[in-house]
């Protein structure tokens, strides 16, 4: 009995790698800003939470962290924007931008948004060494408009994204500000006043956020999370299960 189910899962695995080999050439994550002028990166979590992360803007881990601009510290107030720390004027009025883009059927997402002195600190490092993130071009630490808290990635990759940015996008007072970063937008809009108000985007008729794609996807999609390389699947109700706890099978698959 143990012997045949061990048989089993072994031989169910090189199947699963194959199909994986197989369709990684045509997985390549479009939908991931490639890095640039800014240094992009994507902040770590934990599998399943940041696949399924909040989405809207969650008040609940508002906080203060020291901010820069122009080189010199300052005290920055920081909410959760899709599961990312974001500036909270930035991320009310970037709450009221995604509200009015989903009413469009698109589905704005912040990929990236503020960042700490060590994380620009390590992307710079990386830009001098050129022994991580690629080597990639990063602003000096302390001149990033993702430390003043103005900056935001987003998944411009994704369907009608960046198309319904270029139109509305001014209206709510972003604007793209680095010409060879699509996906960087910058809040300099009029202050908004009041604290943080949460906001939740309207509910997709089905399917699953993706942290690691950037996008959503439909239900039985599989993917293996860049936080912790496990694979997940998407099941009803927009939640993610492990994938191989789940007997449907994959309707995509997408490696790392
Ligand atoms: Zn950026």
């Amino acid at each position: 009995m143990t012997s045949r189910r061990w048989l089993s899962l072994a031989s169910l695995a090189p199947l699963s790698l194959v199909a994986l080999s197989v369709t990684s050439g045509c997985a390549v994550d479009a939908t991931t800003p490639a890095d640039g002028e800014e240094g992009e990166t994507q902040p770590v979590q934990d599998g399943r939470e940041a696949e399924s992360a909040h989405v809207g803007v969650d008040c609940s881990n508002r906080h203060t962290d020291t901010g820069y601009k122009s080189g010199s510290a300052f005290t920055i107030t920081v909410v959760e924007a899709d599961g990312k720390p974001v500036e909270e004027k930035t991320a009310s009025m970037y709450a009221r931008m995604q509200k009015a883009a989903a009413a469009d059927g698109v589905l704005i997402r912040v990929v990236s948004g503020f960042r700490t002195m060590a994380e620009q600190k390590y992307l710079y490092n990386c830009y001098l060494t050129g022994s991580c993130n690629g080597g990639n071009l990063a602003a000096k630490p302390g001149y990033s408009n993702h430390q003043s808290g103005h900056a935001l990635d987003l998944n411009t990759s994704s369907g009608g994204v960046y198309s319904w940015l270029t139109k509305h996008a001014h209206e709510y007072g972003f604007e793209r500000t680095v010409p060879s970063e699509i996906w960087h937008w910058e809040y300099w809009g009029a202050e908004v006043s009041g604290s943080c108000t949460a906001t939740s985007a309207p509910p997709p008729s089905s399917g699953c956020w993706s942290s690691t794609l950037g996008k959503q996807v439909v239900q039985n999609t599989c993917v293996q999370s860049k936080s912790d390389s496990k694979w997940y699947q998407c099941v009803d109700g927009g939640k993610w299960e492990d994938r191989w706890t789940v007997a449907a099978a994959c309707v995509s698959v997408h490696p790392l």
